[in-house]
């Protein structure tokens, strides 16, 4: 399954519903600039790899490029491409003033030292610079990058340009210019947004939640799930999960896993499979791993009433088709997971301004625009009958589409 059939089959169907002009149509089917890398990296035996780095900058109608970096042996040009539209897409749904972009590099994080990761991110940047920065391309962290690669990453660029207003990378620590809040803002504000739609999607006050993936935003949302008294029942990493019915801690499970490595022999709770956890009878399912896990394969175990993607591309179109069938609310990803690029354009805006926010400023101002735009897709996708994912796409062309015009006007 490729992600990026997804993602167009995922745009020809607001299409359908929304007509676009046919200049838009082509300029976001395909990407405005991709560039793949050979990055030279020197090895920690004195060995030279080069390994495969990309950058695919999808739109600037709305704003600078803006999206994450992802380290994965599964990363391929395809992916990064249909990430990037996503990108495009979600910052029109959030109303952010940016366009779309993501990057990438094939390579197994596990597989490399320390040092090794820190030459290939500055070796990435390296390769790369001439087309990022503030006004241009803004990177941020994604699966298997965190705040100390964006370190690494924004210090090259800082020595490669001079330009020191810190405002090229965000996700960065909050000792390098990072903002109050962004660490968790991914998953915090899927909760903003889940909680903005709780009474409309027919659910109780309190929920049972089940989350595959225990990184960034997986724990994020378990924590904020958890901490306002819904009961997070099952968690997952990329070697199967943990079920316990009266709920688990979060932090606990989180630190176990960094402990040990692996979820597998937590104490107090049951061992299941990430095929389990998709099938757990809960309220909430929520995908925050990585694509294709609800498929026409799986969707018809998929017993859980709402779906909260915090993944980018979990679900297919196929899989969509059938959950919309059986009344399943699916939130989708460029809702859900916009929190994360949200707090990112804070980030970028403190930098330029030379200002530091406080987490209640942040994640205040990120609760009201997540409740706006939740309410507008869902009100939207009540109007035209049809899913959240169809009607924020809808939204979101609508708002390219006035861009493109703004542009031509001038
Ligand atoms: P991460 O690297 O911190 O964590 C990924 C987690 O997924 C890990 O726990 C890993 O074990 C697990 N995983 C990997 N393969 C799996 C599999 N096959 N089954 C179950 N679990 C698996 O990454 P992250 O930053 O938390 O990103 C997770 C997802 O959220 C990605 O789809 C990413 O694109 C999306 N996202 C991230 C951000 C962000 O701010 N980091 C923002 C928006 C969207």
């Amino acid at each position: 399954m490729n992600p990026l059939h997804s993602a167009l089959a995922q745009l020809d169907r607001a299409i359908i519903i929304r007509g676009i002009s046919d200049e838009l149509r082509s300029r976001i089917e395909k990407p405005e600039r991709e560039i793949v890398a050979s990055i030279p990296v020197e090895m920690d035996d004195g060995s030279a790899r080069i390994f495969e780095g990309y950058r695919v900058q999808h739109s600037s109608l709305r704003g600078p490029y803006k999206g994450g970096i992802r380290y994965h042996a599964d990363t391929n040009l395809d992916e990064v491409r249909a990430l990037a539209l996503w990108m495009t897409i979600k910052c029109a749904v959030a109303d952010i003033p940016m366009g779309g972009a993501k990057g990438g590099v094939t390579v197994d994080p596990r597989t490399i030292s320390q040092g090794e990761r820190e030459r290939l991110s500055r070796g990435w940047v390296r390769s790369l610079y001439p087309l990022l920065g503030p006004d241009s391309d803004i990177p941020a962290p994604d699966v298997n990058t965190n705040p100390e690669t964006m370190g690494w990453m924004s210090d090259e660029y800082e020595k490669l340009t001079s330009d020191t207003r810190n405002a090229a990378f965000t996700g960065k620590a909050l000792d390098r210019g990072g903002s109050e809040g962004r660490s968790a803002a991914t998953g915090v504000g899927g909760f903003f947004v889940f909680e903005a739609l709780r009474s409309l999607m027919g659910l109780p006050e309190k929920v049972a939640i089940a989350i595959q993936g225990v990184g960034n935003v997986g724990v994020g949302a378990a924590e904020a799930f958890h901490a306002h008294g819904h009961r997070v029942v099952a968690l997952s990493d990329s070697r199967g999960g943990v079920y316990a019915e009266k709920g688990l801690d979060p932090a606990a499970v989180s630190a176990y896993k960094k402990e040990t490595g692996s979820l597998k022999w937590y104490p107090d709770a049951e061992a299941i499979s990430n095929d389990d956890l998709l099938r757990l009878e809960c309220d909430v399912l929520v995908p925050a791993a990585l694509e294709n896990q609800i498929t026409a394969d799986t969707v018809s175990g998929v017993r859980a009433k709402v779906v909260l993607e915090l993944a980018n591309g979990p679900t297919t179109p196929e899989a969509d088709d059938a959950l919309l069938a059986r009344a399943v609310h699916v939130i989708p990803d460029i809702l859900g997971n916009s929190g994360g690029v949200v707090v990112s354009s804070y980030e970028w805006e403190q930098n330029l301004k030379g200002e530091h926010w406080s987490e209640d400023d942040v994640l205040g101002k990120l609760r009201t625009l997540l409740e706006r735009e939740g309410r507008g897709v869902w009100d939207r996708a009540k109007r035209l009958k049809t899913d959240m994912r169809r009607a924020a796409f809808t939204i979101a062309l609508e708002r390219l589409q006035e861009a493109l015009d703004a542009k031509k006007t001038h």
